[in-house]
């Protein structure tokens, strides 16, 4: 039993000295001094000895059995510390490599275009309104002279949520929710999301505009051109011509288109401006007694104009943009551009 004993302690030794693993030293511990380990069976033969000889043989299995859970709890112990080791080695931060860039985005066209129409509007005494995308026909078409049933109607394709409410065609009802929110004078630009039923390369069924309004006693058409051309000599640059074609709205009388010198080739006519050496770049006019009514301004004592500009447009024109999908389609290459 002795000899047995001794044997088995210096084969667990020897095993425990070879191995490197945590798992393989937990396996050890299982075969030598689990329930059913090589310790234990040997213990259950201490009941074939004579009574005198076990307690001698007792003490020598327990001593034995420290032993073996000393230097198991020792290896584990070792085999930690230099998996620990080894981590530490191979995970070593070096603190002089550059660091990952972090991709930084740029501006929309269309962000930049309403930021800087709104700044030059701004230094002009405008103060920007915004409204609703879902709007009432009434604010959308009724207050803006389109009567019901009107064939001006049909100048804008308007997508329907019902009879009497729609996506707004153009950010004109802002003009209407201020007038009969405010008394005169009111000067304000309206930039935002307009929607009509249209798709091709030119059109899109969603874009934006910018629109102004300027109510005030004794404003005149002259104060309108003058407003617009020094808009357009700051936008497009200094001297940039300007010039005026009369034209139709329902809510504006007198109306005029406006066209300005094409920024490609400074009216000397080429592609863009199909030789005719001029861009449109907004429609515009003197507001329409019948709108007055529509808010509750006397026409008699006040007189105002107002005009409104298609942003995707003014982008394409700015900055030389070809085809207007390209502002929509969001190709990263062509956003970081701007
Ligand atoms: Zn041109």
């Amino acid at each position: 039993m002795k000899e047995q004993l001794d044997q088995l302690l210096q084969s667990a030794l020897q095993e425990i000295a070879g191995t490197k693993s945590e798992d393989a030293l937990q396996e050890l511990r299982i075969k030598y001094l689990g329930k059913k380990g090589a310790l234990t069976a040997l213990m259950k033969g201490l009941g074939t000895l004579p009574a005198e000889e076990r307690p001698a043989v007792g003490q020598i299995v327990n001593t034995v059995k420290m032993q073996l859970e000393a230097r198991l709890d020792d290896a584990l112990a070792c085999v930690r510390e230099a998996a620990k080791k080894e981590r530490l080695e191979t995970e070593r931060l070096d603190v002089t490599l550059p660091g990952r860039r972090v991709g930084r985005g740029t501006k929309h066209p269309v962000s930049l275009v309403i930021e800087e129409v709104s700044e030059i509007f701004a230094g002009l005494g405008f103060q920007v309104a915004e409204g609703p995308e879902i709007e009432l026909d009434f604010y959308n078409f009724e207050a803006l002279n389109f009567p019901k049933d009107h064939p001006a109607r049909d100048m804008q394709d308007t997508f329907f949520v019902d009879d009497n409410i729609l996506l707004r065609t153009h950010t004109s009802p802002v003009q209407v929710r201020t007038m009969l929110k405010h008394a005169p004078p009111v000067r304000i630009i309206s930039p935002g999301t307009v929607y009509r039923c249209d798709s091709d390369a030119t059109h899109s069924p969603m874009f934006h505009q910018v629109e102004g309004l300027m109510v005030d006693n004794g404003v005149t058409f002259g104060d309108l051109k003058g407003i617009l051309t020094t808009f357009v000599n700051q936008y497009f640059g200094k001297g940039t011509g300007v010039r005026l074609r009369p034209s139709f709205f329902p809510f504006t009388e007198p109306s005029a288109e406006v066209d300005i010198a094409c920024v490609m080739c400074r009216g000397a006519g080429c592609r863009i401006c199909k030789q005719s050496g001029w861009l449109e770049i907004l429609g515009a006019g003197m507001i329409d007694p019948e709108v007055y009514r529509h808010v509750g301004y006397d026409s008699e004592s006040i007189s105002g104009f107002a005009f409104g500009m298609g942003v995707e447009r003014i982008a394409m024109l700015k900055y030389g943009i070809g085809d207007m999908r390209l502002l929509f389609e969001n190709d990263v290459r062509f956003l970081l551009q701007f």
